[in-house]
């Protein structure tokens, strides 16, 4: 059958290692899924602890011995340039598969990850022949020395990614790693391996060298777990839960190994009774609604002020129920399905809890949506305390959580009274209280009078349970990099 905007060709199903495509070990296979329809559409090579071992050797190899250790920082930049320019012009095909595979809108994959994967890789290609070292002043008293540092790739760098946004996680975690000149292993969420294999295709015809970006497909227990015990691994770069995070924290721990990670959030958005309403109604359903809820930095506290809270309530609930759920395929559609089975379940498992446990009112949505696939609709709590479990666990769904607050005070410490610190937001024409907002919040973006912006020149990452290390920015770089300080000693004159 001919490949169509709706029904793309899914070539790319084995894992690439030393730049094969190759089966797993095992010969096992494990399904991808159009969350959609719930239809099988890929068997994908499983790897495990076999195929890991090869990937990182081989990624070893290409980081010691191979092309890779004789490319120029410009050379590292000229392939990103490249790998941007092909993505670009598979947009199309990327977009598609991305929609098929994780069930996100192809308006918001359009118009957001496929130019944001190239963006962040062109961005990383211009960091690479500017990441400098510094000379060093050092005491004369010592002796007469010349001491400068320099960056040095970090290694074999293990990354671990989720299915939210599949694609642009793997350009947050390639970009920076290969600026700086390391090789990697990545392993893609097993809700969503197909993508990162196309971005991989794509960097072998961009001029990465084989072994220098290697993806195993596989389960987070077995091919995930491998890939952070490996002593041959340097680093490990993970996005996802916290709870998978303290897992890794404590297998990363034998070898010592550099870690960083991007978590999850519940993140508060105060509205102020100054606010343009129309400005936060639409900021509240970017933030909560965008990607299905399936954001790490959803906005799913809203803070309201008193005065204003009814208004705003009926303005929320008005949009949320004008908000089109469906065919992701389709250009109109704003919002698509939650990724997995499992998934839906456990986000209909918390609409039940805010109903039933937590006792809050339920003004829109509360259920699924249609009765094939994954759909739910967009649905929001009122009368919620911050101490309820929809006020404080992160659902990772299109549930939003409506709170009041009385004054400054009150609301920052309950914005703050959560364990994640992600980000935040805030409306009001009041520039006092936006930076008393900004300042007052720990978590590691604030947006005044916005939500979700996102580019690869703004550090992103979390305080608290939310991560450690930012992704993005110059910051992404010096996670990806050693200093070396080396002193010369040039004798006395
Ligand atoms: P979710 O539950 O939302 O899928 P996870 O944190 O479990 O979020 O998954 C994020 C990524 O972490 C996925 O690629 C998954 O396979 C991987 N993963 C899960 N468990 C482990 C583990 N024990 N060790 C390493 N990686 C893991």
């Amino acid at each position: 059958m001919a490949a169509t905007l709706e029904s793309p060709k899914v070539t790319l199903t084995k894992n690439l290692i030393n730049g094969e495509w190759c089966d797993a070990d095992s010969g096992r296979t494990f399904e991808a899924f159009n969350p959609a329809t719930g239809d099988v559409i890929a068997h994908v090579a499983e790897g495990e602890a076999g195929d890991i071992d090869r990937a990182v050797k081989s990624a070893r190899e290409a980081l010691e011995n191979g092309p890779w250790s004789k490319f120029s920082a410009r050379d590292r930049g000229r392939c990103l340039f490249k790998l941007a320019d092909l993505v670009m012009q598979h947009a199309d095909e990327l977009a598609a598969l991305e929609v098929l595979n994780n069930g996100k809108p192809i308006r918001e994959v359009s118009f957001a990850d496929v130019p944001l994967v190239a963006e962040t890789f062109r961005y990383y290609g211009g960091w690479a022949d500017k990441w400098t070292g510094d000379t060093i002043p050092v005491d004369r008293t010592l002796g007469n020395f010349f001491c400068y540092t320099k960056r040095e790739p970090v290694g074999v760098c293990g990354q671990i990614i989720p299915w939210n946004f599949p694609m642009l996680m793997a350009a947050w975690k390639w970009g920076p790693a290969l600026a700086c000149g390391n090789t990697v292993v990545l392993k893609p969420a097993e809700q969503t391996p197909l993508t990162a294999l196309k971005l991989a295709e794509l960097a072998t015809e961009a001029g990465f060298p084989p072994g220098v970006i290697n993806v195993v497909n596989g389960f987070g227990e077995l091919a995930g777990d491998a890939l952070v015990k490996h002593p041959g691994v340097d680093k490990i770069g993970f996005t996802g839960e916290y709870k998978t995070a303290q897992i890794i924290m404590r297998n990363a721990a034998d070898t010592l190994k550099r870690t960083s990670f991007e978590l999850g959030g519940k993140s508060p958005a105060v509205v102020f009774a100054d606010a343009d309403l129309d400005e936060a109604v639409a900021g509240a359903m970017t933030g909560i609604f965008f990607n299905q809820g399936e954001v790490c930095c959803a906005g799913s506290r809203l803070f309201v002020e008193d005065s204003i809270h009814d208004e705003f309530l009926s303005r929320f609930k008005a949009a949320a129920e004008s908000h089109k759920v469906g065919n992701p395929f389709d250009k109109s559609t704003q919002q698509g399905a939650q990724v997995s089975k499992e998934q839906y379940d456990k986000v209909l498992r918390y609409i039940d809890i805010g109903k039933n446990e937590d006792k809050a009112t339920c003004v829109a949505g509360g259920a699924a949506h249609g009765d094939k696939g994954w759909f739910v609709k967009p649905t929001i709590f009122a009368d919620v305390r911050n101490d309820m479990r929809i006020a404080q666990e992160e659902i990772f769904g299109p549930v939003a959580s409506v709170l009041r607050f009385k004054d400054m005070n009150d609301v920052v410490k309950q914005a703050n009274t959560t364990m994640y610190g992600l980000a935040a937001a805030v409306w009001t024409k009041d520039i006092t209280k936006a930076f008393a907002i900004a300042d007052g919040v720990r978590a590691g973006t604030v947006w005044v009078n916005c939500y979700n912006t996102f580019d690869p020149a703004a550090p992103f990452g979390g305080f608290k349970f939310s991560g450690s290390g930012r992704e993005n920015g110059k910051d992404a770089m010096e996670l990806y990099s050693e200093v070396k300080t080396v002193w010369v000693n040039l004798g006395e004159r």
